[in-house]
């Protein structure tokens, strides 16, 4: 048997548990106020527009993916007026959501360039780890990240660990709405980080899971990656569209890779063809077309940004209720990390006991290092979730 996936497991338990007051704060995926999923209107229009055209098939795409799609993902990222866009040295290759992104990235870097060592940071998303050691990398190590006596980044400890970090290191780092922590560098510290990265000639690689969805405004949360080409860095962005699309099950992804060599770019797609036609030969065409007819379309565009604007203010408004019942309960502790962190988890501070104790009295479901899904909060059980974490502290 290999190790049980601890998020599927407390989600599992959430679905097994017969309690009438459940709260499901574990897998990071949306939900409305309701507690239900939710199919962004606009996706469902641009699905009626997909139905109807009758030019569409569903003949293999190429190997490296829908062009449109490539040309929109870039955009996204990279920004309108992306200097690198300009002067033709980007590559939009189609993956698997942000997981087969960031494998795709990570089997290139180790297979054909090489590069063995790899960086994230402590603590991370749980398939870091494992999806880099699988791609090839055999010494993967953290840099510090989170300070849980302040609940702040741990800024000095992180620029330490990248100033020790050998030369091409790969140094994944979270675009935006940091997982599980929920908080990001603030400009001035990615200015120094951005700093350390190009004089140590280190390789960044950027995971972002959450553009747009993290403050509804895409330019906003891509700020870091921007500002890193601004600085001449080349760099690996692995890009998903299950958060900000809610398109989770449809695995819409797209490596976007800023070279400063253009006339690397055809060795570079030769070989990122033949890493993909061995893993999944070529990719799935709907989620990518619902994807490039939104972000081509200048009103699907708005309605999109309407939509992320929706998911982006009910998570900001949850966090402050939580915030004010526990200040209001006076639970033990300071709570201004909950309405300082971004994007859809909070790293509450709690302990695995508390997390237990809230999992077995109050059937409140998360993760036991304490992260939980502010999207799992609604109007009518935050007070309730407010006086369970009381509780569990006192
Ligand atoms: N990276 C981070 C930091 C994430 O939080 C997630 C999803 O939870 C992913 C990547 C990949 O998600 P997906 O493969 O569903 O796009």
């Amino acid at each position: 048997m290999g190790a049980p996936i601890e998020v599927y497991q407390m989600n599992d338990l959430y679905n097994q548990s017969k309690d009438g007051n459940k709260v499901n704060l574990t897998v990071g995926a949306y939900r409305t106020e309701e507690g239900k999923p939710w199919v962004l209107p606009v996706v469902k229009e641009a699905e009626k527009i997909l139905i109807d055209d009758e030019s569409l098939n569903h003949e293999y795409l190429p190997v490296l993916g829908l062009d449109a799609f490539s040309k929109v993902a870039t955009k996204l990222a990279l920004g309108e007026e992306s200097s690198a866009i300009k002067e033709e040295r980007v590559i939009g290759v189609q993956c698997l959501s942000g997981t087969g992104s960031l494998r795709m990235g990570a089997e290139f870097l180790a297979r054909i360039l090489k590069l063995k060592t790899a960086y994230y940071s402590d603590p991370t998303w749980g398939n870091h780890d494992m999806v880099f050691t699988n791609a090839g990398f055999t010494s993967c190590h953290s840099y510090r990240f989170w300070d849980s006596v302040n609940k702040r980044v741990d800024i000095e400890g992180f620029l330490e660990d990248l100033e020790s970090a050998p030369s091409k290191s790969v140094i994944i780092l979270h675009g935006c709405a940091h997982n599980p922590t929920g908080m990001d560098p603030t400009k001035e510290q990615w200015k120094q980080i951005c700093e350390v990265v190009k004089r140590k000639n280190l390789f960044p690689f950027f995971d972002m899971a959450y553009q747009g969805f993290a403050s509804g405004d895409p330019a906003a949360d891509g700020w870091a990656v921007r500002y890193f080409i601004e600085q001449g860095l080349e760099m690996f962005i692995a890009q998903s569209f299950a958060k900000n699309f809610g398109l989770y099950n449809e695995r819409v992804g797209h490596l976007t890779i800023v070279l400063n060599d253009p006339s690397a770019i055809p060795s570079f797609k030769s070989q990122m063809q033949l890493i993909i036609r061995a893993n999944w030969s070529n990719p799935p065409a709907h989620g990518a077309r619902i994807v490039a007819k939104v972000l081509g379309d200048r009103e699907l565009y708005q309605q999109w940004l309407q939509a992320i604007q929706t998911m982006s203010s009910r998570i900001r408004e949850m966090r402050a209720a939580l915030k004010a019942n526990l200040e209001k309960l006076g639970t033990p502790g300071t709570w201004d990390h909950i309405t300082q962190q971004i994007g859809m988890f909070s790293y509450t501070g709690l302990t695995r006991d508390q997390v237990l104790y809230l999992v077995d009295k109050y059937h409140i479901f998360m993760l036991t290092d304490g992260r939980a899904n502010i999207c799992g909060l609604n109007t009518k059980n935050v007070e309730y979730v407010s006086k369970a974490i009381d509780d569990a502290i006192r």
